[in-house]
């Protein structure tokens, strides 16, 4: 076969301890899945199902404690928020998974961060429109090395905190989340074939806030790789 131009590079994350890396396919995201998080979006948790917005698979950024990954504030926000998140890699295909066999089909776990341009987002919510704009934009998806679960097990309880210049501002832990990595990975198998590569980014606990260009950005999850990032000045003046 050849093409008209080179094919972009595949997309991929570091797995820890490891040369290869892990091919990313899509990036699903969860929304409102900590119930303090959804009470500060304004939302009623208790009565909100599941749902899901995504990412494209190349927004995904290296930013392990060691390779120093640098983001630029992006443009047309002027409300660039953090959120932490347990991201579970899919490393085996499948459709209409029961929750309880949704293990079967986890590579491993990574700590992420998904960025979000909250204002856009927010006018996108009050005016009915998709959420891309807000949380679809390039490098909007840095993430640390992925951990295999036959090494670290599954991922159901622990802290998960992120701290901005050192002060934290989310603090919580994996049990808080309203549907756990299993209901989710059922979930979204029932409405369309899983496949090896799929990310899934979980959800972020309460205190989500903006980040300005020349802060650090530090994030964790109990028995996973840190993930930081430096927010540096808006590219293009
Ligand atoms: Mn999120």
């Amino acid at each position: 076969m050849t093409f008209v131009f080179d094919p972009a590079p595949q997309a991929s994350v570091a797995i820890a301890g490891e040369e290869s890396r892990f091919p990313v396919r899509r990036i699903f995201c969860v929304g409102r899945n900590y119930a303090a998080h959804a009470r500060e979006m304004g939302k009623d948790p208790e009565r909100d199902p599941p749902f899901f917005f995504m990412k494209p698979a190349d927004a995904v950024v290296d930013a392990t404690v060691n390779s120093n990954a640098r983001i630029a504030y992006p443009s047309e926000t002027e409300n660039f928020h953090y959120e932490i998140e347990l991201t579970v890699a899919i490393g085996k295909a499948g459709r209409n998974i029961p929750a309880a066999q949704a293990q079967d089909h986890i590579f491993g776990y990574a700590t992420s961060i998904d960025l979000t341009r909250r204002d856009l987002q927010l006018a996108a919510r009050e005016k009915g429109r998709p959420w891309d704009w807000g949380k679809a934009f390039d490098r909007s998806a840095p993430i640390a090395a992925l951990h295999r679960v036959q090494d670290v097990g599954q991922r159901d309880s622990g802290r998960i905190w992120l701290s901005l210049d050192g002060e934290t501002k989310q603090d919580a832990d994996l049990q808080d989340l309203i549907w756990s990595t299993a209901d989710v990975i059922s979930i979204i198998s029932h409405s369309m074939e899983l496949k090896a590569g799929d990310l899934i980014m979980t959800g972020t606990p309460a205190g989500v806030g903006p980040i300005l260009p020349g802060q650090i950005v530090r994030g964790g999850i109990e028995g996973l790789d840190d993930v930081v990032i430096s927010v540096t000045e808006r590219e293009g003046g």
